[in-house]
C-alpha cells in the first residue's frame, strides 16, 4: 500500500522515524502520469532503499509554455496504484499552494551545462528544475535520488547541483524505458494522435541510423549527425528541433567521437515536442 501524503510537514513527520533509525530513503521525482519508465525508477529505488516516496508535483516554474503545463497530464489516481504495485510507500502530491505559497525568489542556477541541447530552447526551464529538485531533495530529506536518462542533460544538471551544493545524496541514473517500436516512453506520447504516433518512432530511427554509421566505422560528428538527420528531414509530420553529438559529462559538442558520447535530439511531433538520446559507443 502506498500512502498518499499532500503536506510537506506530513511528509517530514512520517519520514522522521526512518531517518533517525538510520534507515535509507530513496525519492523518486516525477510529474506523474505513470508509465514503465517510471515505474522502472520506484522499482530501482525498491531494491536499493529502505523507504521509497515518490513525488508527484507538475512543477509550473519549469515550464516556458503555458499550454504545456496546462496540458500536461494529471491523473493522480492511477498513479496511486502505481505506486503500489511497484512498492513505493509514499506519494507525496503536493498541490501548488504547498511548494509556492508566496512567488519564489530563489533559485538554483547552474552554468554552462544549461546552455546548449534543451536549454537552448526552453529558457528558464533547467532552473526550474534544479531549483524544485533542491526543495524535494531538503523536504525528504533522501539518501538517494533516482532520475532517468531518458532526460540526460536534466540528469547532468542534477549530478552538478548535488557536487556544487554538498547535498548529502546519491544520484542515480536508470535507463531509458522504450515502446516495442522503440519510442522512449514519455507522458506526453498520450498527447499524439494515432497518425503522430507512428511518426514518433523516427527519433529512434534517427539514433539507429546514427548507430549502424558508428558501428561502420564512421567517426566524424557531423557526418554521423548527417546520417541522423536523414530519417527525420524524410518525415513530413516531424520537426527538428536539434540533433547534436555531445559529451555525457559535459554535454559539450563533439567534433569526433573517439571517447564516450551521446547523441541527443529533440523533434516536435505535431505540437507534441519529443527528447531522446543515446550512447555511440
Ligand atoms: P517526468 O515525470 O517526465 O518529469 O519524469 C520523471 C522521471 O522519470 C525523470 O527522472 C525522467 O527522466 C524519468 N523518465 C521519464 N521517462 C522515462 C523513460 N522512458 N525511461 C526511464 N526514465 C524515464
Amino acid at each position: 500500500m502506498t500512502q498518499l501524503i499532500e503536506s510537506i510537514a506530513a511528509l517530514r513527520a512520517a519520514l522522521e522515524p526512518t531517518r533517525r533509525a538510520g534507515r535509507t530513503i530513496g525519492l523518486v521525482p516525477t510529474m506523474g502520469a505513470l508509465h514503465a519508465g517510471h515505474v522502472a525508477l520506484i522499482e530501482r529505488a525498491r531494491a536499493e532503499c529502505n523507504v521509497v516516496v515518490v513525488t508527484l508535483f507538475v512543477n509550473r516554474l519549469q515550464f516556458n509554455q503555458a499550454a504545456d503545463f496546462e496540458l500536461y497530464p494529471r491523473t493522480v489516481e492511477s498513479d496511486l496504484a502505481a505506486c503500489a504495485a511497484a512498492g513505493a510507500d509514499y506519494l507525496f502530491a503536493p498541490p501548488q499552494q504547498e511548494m509556492y505559497p508566496d512567488e519564489p525568489r530563489t533559485f538554483v542556477e547552474v552554468e554552462e551545462l544549461t546552455e546548449g541541447l534543451c536549454g537552448a530552447f526552453r529558457p528558464g526551464h533547467f532552473r526550474g528544475v534544479a531549483t524544485v529538485c533542491a526543495k524535494l531533495f531538503h523536504i525528504a530529506g533522501a539518501d538517494r535520488a533516482y532520475f532517468g536518462e531518458k532526460d540526460f542533460q536534466q540528469l547532468a544538471v542534477i549530478r552538478r547541483v548535488v557536487r556544487d551544493l554538498n547535498f548529502p545524496l546519491e544520484i542515480v541514473g536508470v535507463p531509458t524505458v522504450r515502446e516495442l517500436d522503440g519510442l522512449a516512453m514519455s507522458s506526453r506520447n498520450a498527447r499524439l494522435g494515432a497518425a503522430e504516433r507512428a511518426a514518433a518512432v523516427v527519433l529512434w530511427r534517427a539514433i539507429e541510423a546514427a548507430r549502424r554509421a558508428f558501428a561502420d566505422g564512421e567517426r566524424g560528428a557531423a557526418e554521423l549527425l548527417a546520417v541522423a538527420r536523414r530519417p527525420l528531414d524524410a518525415e513530413p509530420l516531424a520537426r527538428t528541433e536539434y540533433v547534436e553529438l555531445v559529451d555525457p559529462e559535459t554535454l559539450a559538442p563533439l567534433e569526433r567521437v573517439e571517447g564516450e558520447s551521446r547523441l541527443a535530439l529533440a523533434v516536435w511531433i505535431g505540437d507534441v515536442r519529443l527528447i531522446d538520446n543515446a550512447p555511440l559507443k
